[in-house]
């Protein structure tokens, strides 16, 4: 039988495994906090290349926190580069300033293996996508509630066994960050994961649109990467999401986030893009990625301007949807249920 690509997050199910972030926690860096930020990306790259430990009481987590936190002065959290002083409010791209939650709640709609998942969804997105499905989220960074790091780590608490919210409804395998996108809310989310020691999963769901310093601070951190794998060309991209040089940025980070932990690959299928986009995705995985689990979508709707978008401007038909499961099978990939 081949490996399961989710071994380690059932591990951590099974409570055998700590999720990486509380063994970050553990691993100490010597380095003082108020260092220059050159200082601080030697020694995490240090840290995450040799794992060690030191009598310091800076754990790679409060590293991986300040470095995060910094780049809010320059903002290059995503590869739109922004450069913008977000902490000094001036808003980039995104238009995220602090982070906001539009909702959070126990997600029983996402793939079988993570539900169910604690989502938290956040206002904003680095992406524009003319058909986004959540865009009254998405396009509206100025929506929701702001909230202290501490408490969503106590309402995440909150979601394991035994505890109140789980023992009304159920308990959560998984806590999942979501948007629109969670790339710009990255610091946040790292002083969250400082704020609690609950030993839950954490799932990265994100277009994938990070630059590499990014992905760095989620290396150690994240233990499943759902990734949304929308483009298989950059014109495509460009003319739907207003996001440039797609192909080289994603499948890097896809082969990044490979590396660094476990992964579901989301593709949805979009009217008229079979042979654009979805084949050459699921190519592309089937040469770069075979171990992963992939989650071929159908239930594309046109939402928000999809309508000014002639082949996007219908729901998918069936046949275009059988068309892509039978490209998924003859490249033998690992489809979820
Ligand atoms: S996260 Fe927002 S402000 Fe920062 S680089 Fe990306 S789009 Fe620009």
């Amino acid at each position: 039988m081949p490996p399961n690509p989710l071994q380690r997050y059932h591990s951590i199910l099974d409570g055998e495994t700590e999720a990486r972030f509380l063994q970050a926690k553990k691993i100490k860096v010597n380095v003082r906090l108020n260092r220059d930020i050159q200082t601080l990306w030697e020694e995490h790259k240090k840290a995450l290349d040799a794992g060690y430990g030191t009598t310091s009481s800076v754990s790679l987590l409060d590293l991986k926190s300040e470095l995060a936190s910094r780049s809010l002065d320059d903002c290059a959290l995503c590869e739109r580069r922004c450069g913008t002083n977000r902490r000094g409010g001036v808003k980039g791209h995104c238009g995220v300033l602090e982070p906001r939650i539009s909702s959070s709640f126990l997600h029983m709609g996402e793939e079988p293996e993570l539900v169910p998942s604690y989502t938290i969804f956040f206002s904003g997105c680095t992406f524009n996508c003319v058909f986004c499905q959540n865009w009254d989220i998405s396009t509206k960074p100025e929506a929701g509630a702001t909230m202290e790091p501490e408490t969503v780590a106590r309402m995440i608490e909150a979601m394991l066994p035994g505890k109140s919210c789980a023992t009304i409804m159920k308990s959560a395998k998984n806590v999942n960050w979501v948007g629109g996108d969670p790339t710009s809310n990255l610091p946040f989310i790292l002083n969250v994961l400082k704020a609690t020691d609950a030993n839950l999963p954490q799932v990265w769901n994100s277009n994938m649109y990070l630059t590499e310093d990014s992905m760095s601070l989620l290396d150690g951190i994240i233990d499943v990467y759902l990734t949304d794998f929308k483009y298989g060309n950059d014109r495509c991209a460009l003319r739907l999401s207003n996001a440039p040089e797609y192909m080289r940025i994603v499948t890097r980070n896809h082969r990044l986030a490979r590396q660094n932990g476990e992964m579901i690959i989301r593709h949805l299928v979009l009217p008229g893009h079979l042979n654009c986009c979805t084949k050459p995705v699921l190519q592309w995985i089937a040469e770069n990625l075979r171990d992963v689990k992939v989650n071929v979508m159908g239930q594309y709707r046109p939402a928000h301007r999809a309508k000014d978008y002639d082949e996007i401007s219908r729901p998918l038909k069936l046949s275009e949807f059988k068309e892509a499961l039978e490209t998924a099978e003859d490249f033998d990939l690992d489809l979820t249920d």
